[in-house]
């Protein structure tokens, strides 16, 4: 934690500031590495003796992210299982709790990212504890990746718990959009394309869970001011008004208006940073 104030003190530059932690949690589903709260399946549907792995000892990470919450660190949580997800939720509890009194606004804009599955139990935990669920949108959709190595191994109930966007919604969680690039592709309207359809037009499968897809303003928000809002950027940003930063992308199609069906044929034709095209 020292070596990590010394550099966040000394090593900012430009926009670049050192002011996150990122806590790996856990793996990924389909090689069955992401922590589970039960054990993944077998090829015959049958619960193995494996749940996946916690990259950091779940015991000790409240203890951990407390210290960095109290240094004003943010903590970036990658959790893929409903496990790791729940580990996540309790380290910023405890966070919170031990700055009782103190007032929302000022809390550290702690964010779990991913969140493939998240058990029902822990979805209304983001919004009261200020956690945000900063959401990889492409990846909710039928493709050989979820109908060959995920669904299978965990079984029907749990394959529903995948990517809820639309409950974390609901349930007034913070929400921010982000790429996982290089993992998948960085543009942000494919993105938003399945958040909505929660489909591409090139997987020929059916929307994967439509109850969990998204209004258009909800994961544009996602994208924009909800992402510079845990960016820590100031409120001026992510926003288009009087007097605010002027950083902007601009697109060939009102974003607003085109059918459902179009949103990932817009591209973007412009990038503004700071009132200046880039
Ligand atoms: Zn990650």
């Amino acid at each position: 934690l020292e070596g990590l104030l010394h550099y966040r003190q000394h090593n900012a530059a430009g926009r670049f500031r050192p002011t996150s932690v990122k806590m790996m949690l856990d793996g990924i589903v389909e090689n069955h590495t992401a922590a589970m709260l039960a054990p993944y399946l077998d090829h015959d549907g049958c619960a193995t003796g494996n749940s996946g792995l916690d990259f950091i000892d779940p015991g000790e990470l409240p203890r951990y992210v407390t210290a960095l919450d109290q240094a004003g660190v943010q903590v970036h949580f990658h959790a893929l299982g409903d496990r790791a997800v729940r580990n996540a939720l309790n380290a910023v509890e405890a966070a919170r709790a031990a700055r009782p009194g103190s007032a929302r606004e000022t809390w550290i804009r702690h964010h779990l990212a991913h969140l493939q599955v998240v058990h029902p139990d822990d979805i209304p935990r983001f919004a009261a504890l200020g956690a945000t669920a900063n959401l990889q949108m492409l990846w909710a959709m039928n493709e050989p990746q979820m109908t060959e190595l995920t669904i299978p191994f965990l079984g029907a109930t749990r394959a529903t718990w995948q990517y809820p966007f639309a409950e974390l919604a609901t349930s007034g969680a913070h929400l921010a959009g982000g790429s996982d690039w290089p993992v998948s592709s960085p543009d942000p309207l494919l993105a938003i394309h399945v958040a909505v359809n929660r489909a591409l037009p090139e997987t020929a499968g059916d929307p994967f869970l439509p109850r969990q897809a998204i209004t258009r303003r909800t994961a544009l928000a996602a994208y924009t001011s909800g992402t510079a809002r845990i960016n820590g950027v100031a409120a001026s940003a992510g926003s288009i008004k009087a007097g605010y930063d002027a950083s902007l992308a601009v697109t060939d199609a009102d974003l607003a208006t085109i059918p459902d069906a179009e949103i990932c044929e817009a591209s973007v034709t412009q990038t503004w940073v700071r009132g200046e095209l880039a």
